[in-house]
């Protein structure tokens, strides 16, 4: 199976509320680094609780249509059985941490499930070797920085071996070095492990180098979605949700319309100066110099 999640005219209203999602529909594939955008309200933290089947199971309230994880509909699922696909870490991560140290905070979850220290130990080793915590087992949780406890939040939902990880606007806590440095960990454990990796995320620029894939939710619908061109391209032709866009694909769209020819995916800053300069030699900066005073 190559989608690792699938939305199918997914509609849902928590209890007592107008439907907050309507007609969802979305695939994510197996392996793909997926954004998840869009102004706050939209729906994005109800869709992540859908894939993790929170939304119905947990919360209750009405639904339509189906989120099919691992081919599966998670309808009527029990969330226990679902985290051994998809992991989800809140964008109030620091409420997922209930130990008192790194080890105990990794092993609490594993022994819970009925793991054996034979089997609990070694995944407990592995999940903190993936995000950069080896040697840290004995720490308390307050000797921890905010990008440790961010990194341990990670770990132990890794340690169930998920094949979807999805966090709710995980970077928000975070300096810009711990964003960058997160987005960049979470791209290498999707290489190594083909993990599919989901993430809301308001900074786009912190994800631009990594995401192959995004779905902007606009008031509980789907405003865009598919790969970067694509869906950047649905959104700027609309001047209502051209605030989506990134500052750097503005620039693009932009110079794209004065230079009428393509300048590819602008993924970081330095891409972007390298295309510009390739592209604009002295006779179009001239040529573009007189369309935009003429
Ligand atoms: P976003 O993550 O894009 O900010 P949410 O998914 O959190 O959006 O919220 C979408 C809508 O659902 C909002 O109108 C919000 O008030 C409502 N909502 C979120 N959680 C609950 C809840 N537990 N009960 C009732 N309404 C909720």
């Amino acid at each position: 199976m190559n989608e690792a999640v699938v939305f199918e005219c997914f509609s849902y209203a928590y209890p007592k509320t107008e439907p907050v999602l309507n007609e969802i529909e979305f695939v994510v594939p197996r392996g793909s680094f997926t954004v998840i955008t869009g102004p706050s309200g939209a729906g994005k933290s109800t869709i992540c609780r859908a894939m993790a089947g929170i939304v119905p199971n947990y919360y209750g309230g009405r639904s339509a249509g189906r989120v099919l994880v691992d081919g599966e509909d998670t309808a009527g699922q029990r969330i226990a059985d679902l985290t051994r696909f998809v992991g989800l870490v809140l964008d109030d991560y620091e409420s997922q941490l209930v130990s008192l140290t790194v080890e105990e905070e990794i092993l609490f979850g594993l022994y819970n499930r009925g793991l054996a220290p034979a089997e609990a130990l070694p995944a407990m080793r592995k999940a903190l070797n993936e995000v950069g915590l080896t040697g840290k087992e004995k720490l308390r949780l307050d000797e921890l920085s905010g990008g440790q406890r961010q990194r341990l939040a990670i770990a132990s939902v890794l340690a169930y071996k998920p094949d979807v990880l999805v966090l709710d606007e995980a970077a928000s806590a975070l300096d810009p070095e711990g964003a960058e440095s997160l987005y960049r960990m979470l791209d290498e454990l999707r290489r190594d492990y083909n993990l599919t990796v989901i993430v809301v995320e308001h900074e786009l620029a912190y994800v631009l180098p990594y995401a192959t894939q995004m779905l902007a939710v606009v008031d509980g619908r789907v405003a865009a979605c598919g790969a970067l061109d694509e869906a950047f391209s649905a959104l700027w032709t609309k001047p209502e949700l051209r605030a989506l866009v990134p500052d750097l694909w503005q620039i693009k769209f932009t110079m794209e319309a004065y230079l009428n020819r393509k300048l590819g995916e602008w993924r970081t800053a330095a891409e972007a100066a390298a295309a510009l300069q390739t592209v604009l030699t002295k006779g179009e900066t001239e040529e573009y110099d007189q369309r935009r005073t003429g």
